[in-house]
């Protein structure tokens, strides 16, 4: 069996981006004539997270023999240390609370939070299929909280929960690839390059790695990229997400942009580079990673000096951006705001404070205008919601801070990077302009961001964007493959 790479498509994409195309280098290498399959696959699906995981099951599903490779020695990905809150529409989870909600709702309201910026058919299978996916899991034994908080994302009640967070959810989920048969799993194994046929039109094969070993070159017509971000990647960051080049990381180890660089070196489009999800909640003495609810629901973040300094609610961008100003910030709660008070109680994380005067002994600070910013902050919280605006903006309150008050070492933490190569409604990688690379070449969750998120993410968006896309790949590459 013989085949070669072509660079065709590669200097097609990027003669379409201009002075946007992106290489990683990868490329370089002359493209060898013949190759000798060491083995074969009808679907190859690289990435064992929840993306990979849902796509590996639907391809099987679908009675294809899949070939799941994952870098580290098990499944789980950053979705195993994720919060685990997915956003999704008329789930049975939804339904069995009554809740009347439309797909059509989520998708509009998924294009609104984009600005203009998200490909409206890719938003309509996300809403769309965002319940075939919450309720699969629940097939599978996942569950839901019955944690009704609307705070985050507006008056409709769209995100659920999961009991255990992520890695509960990505127990089950590996659970059943290893009980799927027709699902091969290969840990320690990475895939390193994708080979087209000589036309560049369509998927022939793949190159697989396990640690430390020979390349082993995989005969395949479809493959599934779902290695997650390129957060552990210090070079792309510093390159092109520099902003936040010194800023903590907590994400999956292997989070090395591999599959952007792959699909990028074959002309893949990609947007969004320069934007990460960084959190403001990590503990910094125990380095531990608290959720934002207790914000969301009424907290509030103070400097050194303890004064507020920004909307505490634009938990993603402009928050972490003006904490990066201070000297040092403080999250301030109470425990009836959220459960994740009452685990950092527990952990021995949040300091328990009776009085004002106790949080600004803790801060080192005076207490007169921590007083007065509680004040504000309460006073506001008070009065009639539409009437609730504050000098940064703030518009979302929750619970009023009441003693006992609770206070946390915070700095930003980046959970996730935002950009990567798109793809269409069908998962296939397209160039910057929607056309797919080549037959067979898919992408799913968070390598596959692409146009989807930018500066307007949301708690449970990229959960189920690794559900959906990935369930879609698996869907597509088994009516491809061969
Ligand atoms: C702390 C934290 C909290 C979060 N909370 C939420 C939340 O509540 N809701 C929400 O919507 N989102 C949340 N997110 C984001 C969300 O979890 C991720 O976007 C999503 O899980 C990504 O899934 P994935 O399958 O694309 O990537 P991952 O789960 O990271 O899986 C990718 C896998 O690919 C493997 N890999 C890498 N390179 C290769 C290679 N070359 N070959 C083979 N395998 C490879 C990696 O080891 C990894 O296992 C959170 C993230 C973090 C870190």
């Amino acid at each position: 069996m013989s085949a070669a790479i072509s660079r065709r498509s590669a200097l097609k994409g990027a003669g379409v981006l201009g002075l946007s195309a992106i290489s990683f280098g990868a490329s370089a290498k002359p493209a060898p004539k013949a190759y000798h399959w060491n083995r074969s696959a009808e679907v190859l699906v690289a990435g064992g997270g929840c993306a990979g995981c849902m796509a590996a099951l639907w391809a099987a599903k679908a009675g294809r023999k899949v070939l799941l490779v994952q870098a580290t020695g098990f499944l789980g990905g950053s979705s195993a240390i994720s919060s685990g809150w997915i956003r999704s529409v008329n789930t049975k989870w939804h339904k069995a609370r009554g809740i009347k909600d439309t797909v059509e709702a989520y998708r509009d309201n998924i294009l609104e939070y984009g600005n203009g910026t998200r490909d409206p058919e890719k938003a309509l299978v996300i809403a769309k299929e965002s319940a075939t996916f919450v309720d699969f899991l629940q097939s599978i034994g996942v569950e839901f909280t019955n944690d009704e908080d609307r705070a985050n994302g507006g008056p409709t009640l769209r995100v659920v929960k999961t009991k255990g967070a992520g890695a509960s959810l990505m127990e089950h989920l590996a659970e059943k690839v290893s009980q799927t048969k027709s699902i091969e799993v290969q840990v320690a194994t990475r895939i390193t390059d994708v080979i087209l046929d000589p036309a560049g039109k369509k998927v022939i094969g793949a190159v697989i790695q396990k640690d430390g070993g020979k390349p082993v070159y995989v005969k395949t017509s479809a493959v599934v990229l779902a290695t997650g971000g390129f957060g552990r990647n210090q070079a792309i960051i510093e390159k092109y997400t520099n902003e936040w080049k010194k800023t903590g990381r907590i994400m999956d180890a292997r989070d090395n942009g591999d599959g952007l660089k792959i699909a990028s070196n074959l002309g893949a489009g990609t947007a969004n580079l320069a934007i990460a999800m960084v959190c403001p909640t990590l503990h910094v003495e125990s380095n531990t990673f608290y959720s934002s609810a207790p914000i969301l629901n009424g907290g509030i973040i103070v400097n050194e000096k303890g004064r507020r300094f920004v909307n505490e609610y634009i938990i993603y961008t402009t928050t972490d951006r003006e904490m990066l100003k201070q000297k040092k910030c403080w999250e301030i709660v109470s425990e009836p705001m959220h459960a994740t008070v009452t685990q950092m109680i527990k952990n021995g994380h949040a300091k328990r404070c009776d009085t004002v005067e106790d949080l600004a002994r803790v801060i080192g600070c005076q207490a007169d205008g921590l007083k007065a910013d509680i004040e504000e902050h309460n006073r506001i919280t008070r009065t009639a919601p539409e009437k609730r605006h504050d000098r940064f903006g703030r518009t979302v309150y929750g619970k009023e801070l009441t003693a006992p008050f609770y206070i946390l070492h915070i700095n930003p933490v980046m959970i996730e990077t935002v950009g990567g190569f798109t793809v269409n409604a069908r998962s296939e990688v397209t160039t910057l302009f929607g056309r797919p690379i080549a037959r067979g070449l898919y992408g799913a969750g968070a390598c596959a961001f692409g146009e989807h998120f930018g500066v307007g993410y949301r708690s449970g968006e990229a959960y189920v964007y690794a559900g959906v896309t990935g369930l879609v790949a698996g869907r597509e590459a088994a009516r491809v493959a061969a």
